[in-house]
């Protein structure tokens, strides 16, 4: 099918698109990469009166390092980040789940922030920046505010966002030394949505004993989910598997998924603990510089 009718805007910078969502308020749509919203359009679930686009907005496509932290550009592109050396060194957990968001052609246009303001709970990108505790710098045309992962993702969907806000910056930061880190997810066919997916990270000591954990899920709930407690076991202990093995039975106890026509809930439930396994086992052979456990099944 075609789009609705719609009013088209394609300003030419922050403040002329901010000024227009102010004034056009509720039913004004963004459009980044369109990846989200253009099949949204054309199937026409969403009908907005206005279209502003922000493809036209120079400077908004960035990634650079800044005092700790990897600073993106809302409108960055995903193919952009998946191919940025300072990325894979700065932020390998990033650089991992990049490869897995749909195909090239997807990522080539899509953008880092249209994925986290679509927030679709089966996205890759809200769990990594829910497991790093990244910040997400949003603007009206009158205030700017940083917003992080626990108070950005609201459910199924929604996000704090105000519709005269625009997310226009995402903040991650740099990966300390003696980290491992990794994405690993489970989906039916190469370029599905996960069915499930973990992102994990592991520091540790020179000692070798693990000094933090995170561990955020996608797939399993309306927004990412971080299981803090089941990581936080990990602390004060040598990465082993017995540990893994008992950190994916508290993620698998955690999550309470729905089923659908792809999954049942209880399959969900059990893949949720074996992937957060085997994204701790993957994460501590790359803390370690160890060789990686082989993949099973999920896709890289
Ligand atoms: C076949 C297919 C497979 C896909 N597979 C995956 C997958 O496996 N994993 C995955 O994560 N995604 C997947 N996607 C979605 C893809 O990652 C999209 O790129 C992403 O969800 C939206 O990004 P976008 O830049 O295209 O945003 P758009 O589609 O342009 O916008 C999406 C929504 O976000 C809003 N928005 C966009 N940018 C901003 C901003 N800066 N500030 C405020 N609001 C904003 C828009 O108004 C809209 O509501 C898939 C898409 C397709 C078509």
């Amino acid at each position: 099918m075609k789009p609705p009718r719609f009013e088209y805007f394609a300003p030419t910078s922050v403040d002329e698109a901010l000024a227009l969502l102010a004034e056009h308020g509720e039913g004004a749509k963004v459009l980044a990469g369109g990846q989200s919203l253009v099949p949204l359009l054309n199937f026409r679930l969403v009908r907005p009166p206005q279209v502003v686009d922000l493809n036209e907005i120079p400077g908004l496509g960035y990634i650079r390092e800044e005092n700790g932290w990897l600073v993106i550009g809302g409108m960055t592109r995903q193919r952009a980040l998946e191919t940025s050396s300072l990325v894979r060194e700065r932020c390998p957990l990033l650089a991992d789940a990049l490869p897995q968001i749909g195909h090239v052609q997807i990522r080539n246009r899509g953008t880092i922030g249209g994925s986290l303001a679509h927030a679709d709970p089966a996205a890759e990108l809200p769990a990594v920046v829910a497991a790093l505790e990244g910040e997400l710098v949003v603007r009206s045309r009158t205030a700017r505010r940083i917003v992080t992962p626990d108070t950005f993702f609201v459910t199924y969907l929604p996000t704090s966002l105000d519709p005269a806000e625009l997310l226009v910056e995402v903040r991650l930061p740099v990966t300390p030394p003696r980290t491992g880190t990794a994405f690993v997810e489970v989906s039916r066919r190469h370029g599905d949505f996960a069915l499930v997916g973990v992102a994990a990270t592991l520091t540790l000591d020179g000692a070798g004993v693990c000094t933090k954990s995170a561990i955020a899920l996608t797939g399993v709930g309306p927004t990412p989910i971080v299981a803090r407690d089941a990581a936080q076991t990990l602390v004060g202990e040598k990465p082993a598997p017995e540990a893994f093995e008992e950190v994916g039975r508290r993620v698998s106890a955690l999550v309470h998924p729905d089923g659908d026509l792809h999954a049942s809930s209880e399959y969900r439930k059990h893949v949720a603990g074996v992937l957060a396994r085997r994204a701790l086992a993957r994460a501590a052979a790359r803390a370690t510089g160890a060789e990686e456990p082989p993949t099973r099944g999920e896709r890289r």
